[in-house]
């Protein structure tokens, strides 16, 4: 059985070399019901690396989603050389109910839970399947986000420092091909893969390099968000030798080495002053919180000075609730 032994196989996808097959990663019905996340696996023609691109996880996040099933669409296996993993929409009840920031069947954040528990809730149990099923199986993976329903966000990327040298020089080419001018540098996620919380880290910590990229905003799926994150992945497939062809890394990105987040203390009405992309100054003032009476019950003001990453789109504001994030740009 040549072929069989030839192909690659992610949940119930099998593709032969040459082909795209479509398919489904089961996660089991525990406490709360089953979930059937799709997945799509390009295996080349040719022999090569196994590049995992994953959206969704977030389901509101739409420029992020349509992005991977342009790329699903683009990919052709008789010219690729390697096999590349797609899952485009991990929190599928997120995408159908329009609920933001968490799976609405156990109000978890599907980003937070890896590397996950085959006999935790119904996220824990997705991120298990996924870790199994698509971490394992690669050797790059890109996760790509985007602002949430409620979040006006200028494009970013963030490029982790793992500890490893040598991975890192790898994840710092991918930020600077995959063609996001703006990119945090992140050093403080769990270095342990035991709790690895995000995707991601969850490929990191296992040795496997992967970085996150956000576009888009606040329920929009505008061409330019969608196309920059759909460019990016094959950006990423040319510097891996995947694809033929060369590409030019950013030329001068800005690098933030810190991120401030500017939250409500209580509930009631937010008007913004700024928007996303804003370089705003220490003190200035971003916006303002009323009561439900119009009473201005807080000024939202920048703790530090830097860049609107991103800033809450809607007036809805709840106590804690992010108002603004705010990143350093790094000292060279
Ligand atoms: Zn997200």
């Amino acid at each position: 059985m040549l072929l069989s032994a030839l192909a690659f196989v992610v949940g119930t996808a099998t593709a032969a070399p040459g082909q795209k097959a479509y398919g489904t990663i089961e996660v089991p019905a525990g406490s709360d019901p089953a979930l059937s996340i799709p997945v799509v696996v390009a295996h080349g023609a040719h022999p090569g690396p196994v590049l995992a691109l994953v959206s969704g996880a977030h389901g509101t996040e739409y420029a992020s989603i349509i992005a991977l099933e342009r790329v699903i669409a683009r990919l052709d296996p008789a010219a690729l050389s390697g096999t590349v993993i797609v899952v485009p929409l991990v929190n599928i009840n997120s995408f159908e109910q329009k609920v933001p920031h968490v799976n609405p069947t156990d109000r978890k954040s599907m980003n937070r839970f890896y590397p996950g528990k085959a006999d935790g809730s119904q996220t824990e149990r997705a991120s298990y399947m996924i870790t199994k099923e698509v971490v394992d199986r690669c050797d790059y993976l890109i996760d790509l986000h985007g602002g949430d329903l409620d979040e006006d966000l200028r494009p970013y990327s963030y490029w982790p420092l793992s500890g490893n040298p040598k991975q890192d020089a790898i994840t710092r080419e991918m930020v600077l091909v995959f063609g996001i001018d703006h990119i945090i540098i992140s050093s403080d996620r769990p270095k342990d893969p035991a709790p690895s919380r995000y995707l991601d880290n969850t490929a990191n910590t296992r040795g496997k390099p992967a970085i996150a990229v956000e576009a888009g905003y606040a329920g929009t799926a505008h061409t330019d968000d969608i196309e920059l994150l759909a460019n990016g992945c094959f950006n990423v497939m040319r510097y891996l030798k995947m694809l033929p062809g060369s590409v030019i890394p950013v030329q001068n990105p800005v690098w933030i080495e810190n991120v401030q987040t500017v939250t409500s203390d209580q509930n009631g009405i937010f008007y913004p002053l700024v928007e996303r992309g804003t370089y705003v100054a220490q003190g200035m003032k971003i916006g303002t919180v009323t009561d439900y009476t119009g009473r201005t019950t807080l000024e939202a003001r920048a703790p530090v000075s830097g860049i609107v990453l991103y800033i809450c789109a809607v007036p809805s504001m709840t106590k804690g609730a992010t108002i603004a994030n705010i990143g350093v740009v790094a000292k060279q």
